[in-house]
């Protein structure tokens, strides 16, 4: 069904569309060339939300070359009518004959209407070519829509005998320069970074990107159930972007000091009197939020893991040795897991500075 100079195209629009990684948020990252056989008349990338999507980039520098093309997209163009105009018009105008879209889109609002309208004029469509790749270049997209909480990464750094603090918490610089540029490049993918009180107490962080310069910060979320973040921290003030504390304080004058710079998020609460992380996730997918790193102590991590509501791991692993410290997670014994299956598999390994970084997905993850 599809030739290996389709393959190849789809390819280079993958490429393109992993471009927009740090900018698109919430919206897809997509890629779109178009292409007579092998020779590549237009292509483009969807860069911002607001921007032209990665179809109106290569149509306008296709020009009339368009006509008879085949246009290549990552993701189903779509049918509606948002900040811009539908793509799905756009391409029929443009007189192409054949689009190839890696997946359907999942958006209630386009969900497979975009290729119909195209297929209704005549045009010949078809789908699912790469599509894991295209599923996991938009992971945090798709994870938002279709089980309606972000895709979530939990990022840990550990000594070399598995301690990720001294005893007293001190923590500062267990990993080394590369590893937390590392760090700030996974920060700029990510729709928002989650953290305890407990952290921003401690080090007031303001869990932006500082290494280079980005079009767009990730939001900040903190869970703060009895709403003990300091209205002067840097999170709060500093307007880089948008601040979410979750909590279970339900008495609104008390939101008061925080309300011109930081939005409320009022998760449920557990049975143990503890956010439920569940709930919260929601409400995150709710706000936009699909790409969701969790940097955050050995407590919190934990829950997300107690939780099955992790999604990744990402573990950067020092040759120093701590001694007595803190352990990675805090979680029950679980005898099980010796005769089992591991659950986490690792998908890949790099050696960063001094320290190694590797990469789990959990077993079965489609995403
Ligand atoms: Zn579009």
């Amino acid at each position: 069904m599809f030739s290996n100079t389709d393959i190849s195209m789809m390819e280079n629009a993958l490429q393109l569309a992993a471009l927009g990684r740090f900018s698109t948020s919430p919206n897809p990252r997509v890629g779109c060339v178009i292409a007579h056989g092998g020779q590549i008349v237009g292509q483009g990338f969807h860069v911002k939300a607001g921007e032209p999507h990665a179809e109106v980039h290569a149509l306008r520098q296709a020009g009339e070359m368009a006509q008879g093309a085949t246009a290549f997209v990552t993701l189903e163009p779509c049918s509606h009518y948002g900040r811009t105009p539908p793509c799905a018009e756009a391409l029929l105008r443009s007189g192409v004959t054949r689009v190839v879209a890696a997946m359907r889109d999942p958006n209630p609002l386009v969900a497979g209407k975009g290729l119909a309208l195209l297929e209704s004029a005549g045009i010949k469509t078809e789908c699912g070519l790469l599509e894991n790749k295209a599923r996991e270049l938009n992971r945090g997209f798709l994870s938002r829509i279709e089980r309606r909480r972000p895709f979530v990464r939990l990022k840990c750094a550990v000594s070399l005998d598995g301690k990720t603090a001294l005893s007293d918490g001190s923590s500062f610089w267990i990993t080394g320069e590369e590893a937390r540029a590392d760090v700030q490049v996974l920060r700029a993918e990510s729709c928002a970074v989650l953290t305890g009180i407990g952290t921003v107490l401690a080090d007031n962080p303001q869990l932006n990107v500082r290494d280079f310069p980005t079009l767009r910060q990730p939001a900040r979320i903190v869970l703060d159930s009895r709403l003990r973040l300091p209205p002067n921290s840097h999170l709060v003030t500093d307007g880089q972007s948008p601040t979410y504390i979750a909590t279970l304080e339900r008495d609104e004058d008390k939101f008061r000091p925080y309300r011109k710079h930081a939005h409320i998020l009022m998760p449920s609460e557990t049975a143990d009197g503890k956010i439920d992380l569940n709930s919260l996730l929601h409400l995150l997918a709710d706000e936009g939020i699909g790409e969701l790193m969790v940097e955050a102590g050995s407590e919190l991590t934990s829950a997300f893991l107690a939780e099955d509501l992790a999604d990744e791991i990402v573990l950067y692993r020092s040759p120093k040795i701590l001694g007595n410290g803190k352990d990675l997670f805090s979680l029950p014994e679980n005898r099980a897991a010796l005769s089992a299956p591991p659950l986490w598999t690792p998908v890949s390994s790099e050696i960063l500075g001094h320290d190694i970084k590797t990469v789990f997905r959990k077993n079965g993850n489609a995403f």
